[in-house]
């Protein structure tokens, strides 16, 4: 059933051929077989599960608003707020911290009748590549399981990629959706700035945080983010309706011009990468597509400029950690600044750095030459971006640099990963929505190709990602685009 697409789980399901409950009975199963060696959950919803799903059946036989997710589980980044059910972040801090509502993806989701399965590893709050600065241990890829399942929303990607959930919810501020796809063989979106809302998303960088899906195929994928997307007063930084949401996929992508930046092929890059994401470029050419070449210089500044922003951002997020209203108190009785500080050190070291190093950032003795020229940098990207749609519609690069890399080879990688960080985080910085999908393997290990295009255009990138994928399959050339998980977690 892992690899059975969701149209057919939902004919299933409203034939009544196949239940809510044993459908999330089988994903269950899945996890208590697999997840003990992968580590992508850290909370599994068992009962809570059971209940969502008994629910949706009930909606089914009474074919009261049914729609496409509804006895459909999904597993739920644990940065992500879900009421009364336990919400850590990968952190220590929150360990024993229960949200007193939901998001609103969330409650979109239980709206949907879909079920939440589980609560998904991360690196705390967010901060890192590769799901390993997480308290409650590191995510294995379900490919390799010496290898890095990528981060930060390791344990989303892997729960789809291992069959351990059909959908999943990550979030990307600067590549957490797609390099963590690209890893494990999946399909993860980072959607328009302001086209999910992130009322109830635990904020890392809230200027680039945005919520999106992981999925085993673009049509699933696009069936989750319809269904999340959307205008919400909640969050003051929404995109205001209508949306662009119906992705007709079948439609021609005839005439579509498609921009190959030259900064994304460059030195750095892995050859086998490279063969791959231009043979795809191939495909969309033979589509009737046209393909551009051309240059974003600004590409270049994009990781320093992150990093010296969302440190920046993450210095004020994580002021509410005191120990006064959030999460575990330590120091108590010894006075307020005691109580602070001996709180604080129950974060983990990636995260103080970055609270220091943003808090430097933005001190007054720096903040003109560093956080000032960093928004420069990024207004000039935001034009650079704009000045490179009007020669192409969208633009086809590799996700990451390399695949994923083994454990303990953080530090022969660190080049590969700085240059991922330069691929990915151009889209949080334009906030323009952008795609990573499945494009062949090599040596077993999956391939990402990323489609980033101008605000509103996820339906679009979602179309040109599936008649790569289409027309792939039916090839067998360049590769396989959705991995045989059973096959592989089984080796
Ligand atoms: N790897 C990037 C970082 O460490 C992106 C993280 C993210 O998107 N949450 O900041």
């Amino acid at each position: 059933m892992d690899k059975m697409k969701l149209e057919d789980l939902r004919k299933a399901l409203d034939r009544r051929e196949l239940s809510a409950v044993e459908l999330t009975a089988y994903y269950l199963d899945r996890i208590a077989q697999h997840d003990r060696e992968l580590n992508a959950f850290i909370t599994v919803l068992r009962a809570e599960a059971l209940q969502m799903a008994a629910a949706a059946d009930r909606r089914i036989a009474a074919q009261e608003n049914v729609t496409a997710l509804t006895g459909i589980p999904v597993a739920i980044k644990d940065n992500i707020y879900t009421e009364g059910i336990r919400t850590t972040c990968a952190s220590r801090l929150l360990a024993n911290y229960y949200p007193s509502y939901d998001a609103t993806v969330v409650s979109r989701l239980k709206q949907a009748g879909a079920v939440l399965i589980g609560k998904t590893n991360l690196d705390e709050f967010a901060m890192g590549s590769a799901t390993q600065y997480s308290y409650y241990g590191v995510t294995r890829n379900p490919w390799d399981r010496n290898r890095s399942a990528g981060g930060s929303s390791g344990g989303s990607a892997v729960a789809v990629a291992a069959g351990m959930a059909p959908l999943a919810l990550g979030s990307d501020t600067g590549g957490s959706i797609r390099q963590p796809a690209a890893f494990c063989g999946v399909w993860g979106l980072k959607p328009t700035y302001g086209r999910v809302s992130r009322y109830g998303l635990v904020p890392y960088a809230p200027s680039f945080d945005q919520i999106g899906p992981l999925a085993a195929s673009g049509r699933d994928l696009l069936l989750l983010f319809q269904t999340i997307a959307g205008y919400d007063p909640l969050d003051p930084t929404s995109l205001p309706d209508p949306l662009n949401l119906d992705g007709d996929l079948s439609a021609s992508i005839r005439g579509l011009r498609v921009g190959l930046p030259r900064e994304f092929f460059g030195t750095g890059l892995d050859a086998g990468i490279k063969e791959r994401v231009l043979a795809a470029a191939k495909v969309l050419g033979a589509a009737g597509c046209e393909l551009v070449e051309l240059s974003l210089p600004s590409v270049a500044y994009a990781a320093p400029t992150y990093h010296l922003l969302a440190y920046a951002e993450a210095s004020a997020s994580m002021a509410r950690y005191g120990g006064v209203r959030y999460g575990s108190r330590a120091g108590a009785g010894r006075g307020n600044v005691e109580m602070m500080t001996t709180t604080r050190h129950g974060l983990g070291l990636e995260v103080k750095r970055r609270i220091l190093l943003g808090t430097y950032f933005l001190s007054a003795d720096c903040y003109e030459e560093y956080y000032r020229q960093a928004q420069k940098v990024k207004a000039w990207m935001i034009r650079d971006f704009a000045a490179a749609y009007r020669r192409c519609d969208l633009l086809l690069t590799p996700t990451t640099a390399a695949p994923a890399f083994r454990f303990g080879d953080e530090a022969k990688e660190e080049r590969a990963l700085a240059l991922t960080e330069q691929y990915t985080v151009a889209a949080n910085l334009t906030g323009n929505p952008a795609l990573s999908f499945p494009c062949g393997r090599i040596n077993q290990l999956p391939v990402g190709a990323q489609l980033i295009g101008p605000a509103g255009t996820e339906a679009l990138l979602i179309r040109v990602a599936t008649v790569y994928a289409e027309s792939a399959t039916e090839g067998g050339f360049p590769g396989e685009t959705v991995p045989e998980t059973g096959e592989q977690i089984e080796g």
